[in-house]
């Protein structure tokens, strides 16, 4: 079995004016394409060809680093990609809009703390929204590494994933990365955040 390249749920410029077109094309065509085919070439022959890339994931901390730079970074934009939506933005409803109500005390107390996250992860890496024993959780992870790594420092399931690496805004953002988490918000699925939250 090997992994595969996913094709994105919409056109490349349809995130326009938050995610430019060509950053979409060079990120999912090359860096995402590149992650796939990296961790194809890794797990060849191996047993890790048998599992899946959760199952990978779990048992990270076996595997040379490569498989876990490229499985994360394969796992990670498949997220990524599922929770941006050129119809997205706006606040959530139903069960995951009370459960944010519940641990973050109102939802823009929660945009505010996963901004912060992204905003302060230094260098590359990811925030997140994570399922962490029935409750949820903002954190942030550096590189390709993610909450479902055995190596973990917080654990939990992802259901919102924002890259901060600069290969995902430089072109027009360059360092302003802080814009570039504004404009994110516009872009959230959160029926797909919500669908993973129910699980
Ligand atoms: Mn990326």
């Amino acid at each position: 079995m090997s992994f595969k390249l996913p094709d994105l749920p919409y056109e490349y410029d349809a995130l326009e004016p938050y995610i430019d077109a060509r950053t979409m094309e060079i990120h999912h065509s090359k860096h995402h394409a590149a992650y796939t085919n990296n961790l194809n070439n890794l797990i060849a022959g191996t047993e890790a060809e048998n599992l899946t890339i959760e199952q990978i994931l779990a048992g990270v901390s076996k595997y040379p680093i490569g498989v876990r730079n490229n499985g994360g970074g394969f796992y990670n934009h498949n997220l990524f990609w599922t929770n941006l939506s050129p119809n997205g933005g706006g606040k959530p409803d139903g069960d995951l809009m009370k459960a944010i109500e519940t641990e973050f005390g109102s939802f823009e107390a929660f945009k505010e703390k996963f901004s912060t996250a992204a905003a302060t992860r230094f260098g590359s890496g990811w925030a997140w929204l994570i399922v962490s024993g029935g409750k949820l959780t903002v954190t942030s992870s550096p590189n390709q590494d993610n909450p479902l790594m055995d190596i973990a420092e917080v654990k939990g399931t992802p259901i919102l994933a924002l890259d901060v690496w600069e290969h995902a805004y430089y072109l027009n953002y360059q360092n302003r990365r802080p814009e570039y988490i504004d404009a994110f918000w516009h872009l959230v699925d959160w029926s797909e955040v919500a669908g993973r939250y129910r699980g």
